[in-house]
């Protein structure tokens, strides 16, 4: 164990009960990672309060000050890298390397320090003989972050990071499936943070409701399923909380026909596979040309007979097993279905039943319906069917005929075309030969049930601040 590992046991050992709380398990091998502390409303209610507490003091730091600490919990974040991407891939699942473990450990240090760079100036609206405005953009107070389990400490600082600069302290409540890898990023975090300016409160969905509810909360941000988000707009409507709502996905790729097989097939399966397509904004169905289909499938069959599947652990692996039951359940009812209306599977779509770990193959499903399950829900899972189109207008219907509207892409050759087709799709983004690409100086966010409300750059600092303007 190297001396990072060692510093970082130590701080894992803190963030655990002494005694009591529930057991996490490895979802790739069933071995236990470690206990998680359950919090109750009790707690909850405690831990805003706190947070209620400190806001003000934080708030009063210079803006320069609170960019230095961003910073600080950064450096923190990268003295712990290694320690807080073996844990995140024994509880989360995902492999050490590809665009998994470290790489997930590695973008919470980016997001921290762009976000430690943006500064939101005032805007002068009016100032001439009428008079002047002004447009201030001030904290919010208490902002609760709600997340999941496929991206458990990017998606967190996604949350944290814009709020804690703009000067609101925030309350985070963790997926309970993943508890362990937030708790732990918090820690190191707050071995940079003032006290109470950032709290983790571990509890499961009772928790996050009452933080939905809770009226010393000014805002929720939150990432997971579209009923869940539901459910939060309802409970936060009477306190009239702002809300950030990153929703599902079923996220659509068209494949245009001046567009060259070999050379997409690598980006269209990570754009598809990326953490075992457990990726809000991943490649969730393809529609291909006929002309290209052929080939298409083929050139993904290859890249994906070389992606080696396996425990998160072990160095050699790219893919690794469904976070939890009930998500590998979903997956192998949905190709379950492809299969029994006869479409063609290319490769996988026959899983290992009644092992420790909750893995399903690389799954690639071809001449699939355009109406099939597998099509129309979100799998959320290592499995793509790929669309046969003989005429682009009805791939952009089908494409654009989803409650769903978060993310979509386009792939060729000439991207005067590409973007002619991507202006007529719906989503939060079109990406063009390439898939799910974020960086933390361009706004994200959802269309129609995907959600709304931008994360990142200058438009994620604006939702977590209160606009108020001065007018002389
Ligand atoms: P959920 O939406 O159920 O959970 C997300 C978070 O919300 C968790 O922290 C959960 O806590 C919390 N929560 C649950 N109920 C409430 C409530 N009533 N009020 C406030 N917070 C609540 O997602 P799941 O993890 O169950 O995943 C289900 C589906 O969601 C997946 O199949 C996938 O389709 C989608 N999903 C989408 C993600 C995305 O990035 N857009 C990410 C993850 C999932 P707890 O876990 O403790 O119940």
């Amino acid at each position: 164990m190297s001396a990072q590992t060692a510093d970082f046991q130590d701080l894992f050992r803190r963030v655990q009960p002494a005694e009591g709380g529930r057991e996490v398990f490895d979802p790739a091998t069933g071995e236990s990672v470690g206990r998680a502390p359950e919090a109750s409303v009790e707690d909850l209610d405690a831990a805003v309060a706190r947070a209620k507490a400190a806001q003000p003091g934080w708030a009063a730091r210079s803006d320069q000050q609170r960019s230095q600490l961003l910073h600080s919990a950064a450096d923190a974040i990268e003295t712990h890298a290694e320690g807080l991407a073996r844990l995140l891939s024994q509880e989360q699942g995902k492999p050490l390397n590809g665009p998994n473990a470290r790489f997930e450990v590695g973008a919470c240090v980016a997001w921290l320090r762009a976000t430690a760079e943006f500064t939101l100036e005032p805007e002068v609206l009016v100032d001439d003989d009428s008079g002047k405005a002004v447009l201030h953009w001030r904290p919010l107070g208490v902002v609760g972050a709600i997340g999941p389990w496929n991206w458990p400490m990017m998606i967190s600082i996604w949350q944290l990071a814009p709020s804690l600069r703009q000067g609101n302290t925030v309350v985070i409540k963790p997926s309970g499936y993943t508890p362990l890898s937030v708790l732990a990023l918090v820690e190191v975090l707050n071995t940079a943070l003032p006290q109470e300016v950032l709290i983790a409160v571990p509890g499961r969905g009772e928790v996050g409701d009452r933080l939905s509810r809770h009226p010393d909360v000014a805002k929720i941000m939150f990432t997971g399923s579209t009923a869940t988000g539901r459910s939060i707009i309802k409970a936060a409507a009477d306190t009239v909380k702002r809300l950030t709502m990153e929703l599902g996905g079923n996220d659509a790729g068209i494949v245009l026909e001046d567009a060259d097989p070999e050379a997409i097939a690598e980006d269209l399966f990570w754009g598809a596979f990326i953490n075992t397509g457990q990726t809000c904004a991943a490649l969730k169905r393809l529609y291909v040309p006929e002309p290209l289909y052929d080939q298409v499938c083929q050139a993904l069959v290859e890249v994906a007979k070389n992606m080696p599947m396996g425990v998160g652990l072990e160095e050699q692996n790219v893919l690794g097993p469904l976070q939890n039951k009930a998500q590998w359940e979903i997956v192998d009812r949905l190709v379950t279905a492809a299969k029994d209306s006869g479409a063609r599977v290319l490769i996988g779509a026959e899983p290992e039943r009644n092992t420790a770990g909750y893995f399903y193959p690389t799954t690639l499903i071809a001449d699939i319906d355009p109406q099939n399950p597998l099509v129309v829900e979100e799998q959320f899972g290592p499995a793509l069917p790929i669309i046969k189109y003989t005429d682009l207008d009805q791939a952009i219907e089908w494409a654009n005929s989803l409650t769903e509207a978060l993310g979509s892409s386009v792939w060729s050759s000439n991207p005067d075309r590409a973007e002619e087709v991507a202006s007529r799709l719906v989503a939060g983004t079109t990406w063009i030969n390439k898939h799910g690409a974020i960086d933390p100086r361009v706004p994200f966010g959802g269309a129609r049930e995907s959600g709304f409300g931008l994360e990142f750059g200058l438009e994620g600092l604006k939702e977590v601040s209160q606009p108020h303007i001065i007018s002389q």
